[in-house]
């Protein structure tokens, strides 16, 4: 089994029962979110062994959290519970004509007490590859500390990083992120990124222009996702381009992690350019057929029926 490791917040999302501005808005139904979370369950789920490093308040959602991820089979052992830091809130708000708006509450995030000396060699035992999202990075300026020993004793280990921006500007500006991801994406094996996101983030446009940035940046594999377009992949000078399984998608919302966690099953596996795009493809598509950020995140034997579109006979 290989093991991934990632790093993150994950906080309580507050759905309304009705659609409307929040403030007319009496019934919420909970539940748990944040993007590396979903990446670790998103793995775990595939099959590899999963570490999830964060920290949360020890308060009764902070356990919420805490079981639901060891539920999913996380692997929980670098999570700890810290005093005086509540567990991160995120309500949503969803208007009649369908458009949402997000509400945090996390300012004073538990994952702000994580120190750099906190990371250790230890951790890495097993590890075959680390993730790391621009979520992190933006929740506070320190991150980049934390998140530059983690890619050093990565790079020491010899084991690949991979790197979603998953740009929050609720959190922080583009011109906050952009040197921040510059400093950061020299360390990067496979960048997982949306095409929007990195048109923003680079200012390419052009597959020639993106293939540059790629190349100057050190980027082995540059994944660009897109949507209900599908996927593509720059590495070794070559395009690879795989369109997206077509599906009704009920809630869009956490098919990029189930993307990236598709992506990186797919190339620990060692599957080849073609085939990891359309098993990334197959994880974000299932992902939007169920309504929540990570419930429809598939379990492997669901992915591969679903790729050669094989009915499963259900009774
Ligand atoms: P988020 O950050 O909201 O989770 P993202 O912008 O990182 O998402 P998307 O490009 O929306 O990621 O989706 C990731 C992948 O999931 C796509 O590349 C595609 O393979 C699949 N996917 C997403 N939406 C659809 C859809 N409507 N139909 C089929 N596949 C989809």
């Amino acid at each position: 089994k290989f093991g991934v490791l990632t790093l993150g917040d994950a906080m309580i999302t507050l759905n309304p029962a009705e659609k409307g501005p929040l403030r007319f808005v009496t019934h919420f139904e909970r539940k748990v979110g944040g993007a590396e979370l979903n990446f670790a369950i998103g793995c775990a789920r595939l099959g590899m062994r999963s570490k999830w490093v964060s920290r949360l308040g020890e308060d009764e959602f902070g356990r919420v959290i805490y079981n639901f991820a060891r539920g999913e089979g996380v692997d929980m052992s670098d999570v700890a519970y810290v005093q005086g830091y509540p567990t991160s809130l995120n309500f949503k708000e969803i208007r009649e004509d369908g458009s949402g708006k997000t509400f945090y509450y996390r300012q004073q995030s538990p994952i702000l007490t994580l120190q750099p000396e906190d990371i250790t060699d230890r951790m890495f035992e097993d590890i075959d590859l680390v993730h790391l999202s621009g979520v992190f990075l933006a929740i506070h300026p320190k991150n980049v500390e934390i998140a530059k020993r983690v890619m050093d004793i990565a790079k020491a280990k010899d084991i690949p990083v991979s790197f979603d921006p998953n740009i929050r500007l609720k959190l922080w500006s583009m011109e906050e992120a952009r040197p921040v991801y510059s400093a950061v994406f020299p360390f990067v094996d496979i960048l997982l990124t949306g095409l929007d996101e990195i048109r923003l983030i680079s200012g390419c446009d052009s597959e020639a222009s993106l293939a540059e940035f790629a190349s100057v940046n050190t980027i082995d594999q540059l994944v660009i996702k897109d949507g209900a377009n599908g996927s593509k992949l720059y590495t070794n000078g070559v395009w690879h381009t795989k369109e997206a399984f077509p599906v009704t998608a009920v809630d869009t919302v956490g098919a990029g992690d189930g993307f990236d966690a598709g992506y990186i099953y797919g190339h620990l596996h060692g599957l080849s350019s073609a085939d990891k795009l359309s098993f990334a493809n197959a994880v974000g598509a299932l992902v939007t057929t169920v309504s929540g950020d990570n419930e429809g995140l598939p379990y492997l034997e669901e992915v591969w029926p679903f790729i050669h579109r094989q009915a499963v006979i259900e009774r």
